[in-house]
């Protein structure tokens, strides 16, 4: 059975005192044991966070670079995250393809890096509005696995997170129905271009408005395994969400 992941990415919010009482809150409250929860907040507060969090709660940097070392003004490095002991990393978040400009290929890089660096990899993806209003949503999701499936080996790493991105900090959350559906074609995509091992095992997380109200339905779909939560992931009710699975 896949093990229910929640990840909270805080994008670019918080302060050193409102990260210490997220952290604070986390620390404190119960927590499903079965659940794998991993918070991402920003790269200036990664070490804070890590050093007040309680252990088997995971650190995620929102973003790496895929060059080792070196010359690279701004870049955070695979290493650097491991010296940290920062274990995951976002990648493709739709907010770094569509404002920073990150092409299907970039994020593909960046996800063999990290992943054969030995970092866990949150890989997102997702659809417009437009597209999928033009019946385009799965199209757009395969082209962007294909072009991360080609340069990636081992999927033992990797975490999928299906984000559509009208439903991105817009309170339009996907129906249990539409999300499910689209979790459904990565698995069988997953089955048909790589292995029936990797589409079984894969974690396929839903981001998108997800709340402490939303969840529990999300979480009862089968092809649902977890969250990427913005917004909520703030707010004292990312306890219920890391909860969510009955
Ligand atoms: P919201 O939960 O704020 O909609 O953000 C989702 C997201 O982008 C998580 O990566």
């Amino acid at each position: 059975a896949r093990k229910f992941f929640v990840g909270g990415n805080f994008k670019m919010n918080g302060t050193i005192q409102s990260i210490k009482d997220i952290v604070k809150n986390l620390n404190d409250a119960q927590l499903d044991p079965n659940v794998e929860v991993v918070i991402a907040p920003p790269a200036l507060y990664l070490l804070l966070v890590r050093e007040h969090l309680r252990e088997g709660i995971e650190v995620a940097a929102q973003n790496v670079f895929d060059k080792p070392n070196g010359a690279f003004t701004g870049e955070i490095s695979v290493s650097q995250l491991k010296d940290s002991n920062i274990t995951w990393t976002i990648l493709g978040h739709s907010e770094r393809r569509t404002i920073l400009g990150e092409s299907d290929e970039v994020v593909a890089s960046k996800t063999k890096f990290a992943s054969e660096g030995g970092i866990g990899v949150i890989w997102c993806c997702g659809e417009s509005l437009e597209e999928r209003e033009s019946g385009k949503t799965v199209s757009v999701i395969e082209k962007q696995l294909a072009a991360v499936s080609a340069q990636i080996k081992d999927w033992k790493n990797i975490v999928i997170a299906y984000e559509p991105i009208w439903a991105i900090g817009t309170g339009k959350v996907a129906t249990a129905q539409q999300a499910q559906e689209v979790h459904e074609a990565i698995r069988k995509w997953l089955k048909a271009n790589v292995s029936d091992e990797v589409a079984e095992q894969t974690r396929i997380l839903y981001g998108g408005s997800v709340n402490g109200k939303n969840c529990k339905d999300l979480a009862k779909e089968k092809d649902i395994d977890g969250f990427l939560v913005g917004g909520a992931s703030l707010k004292p009710e990312f306890v219920e969400i890391i909860n969510s699975k009955q």
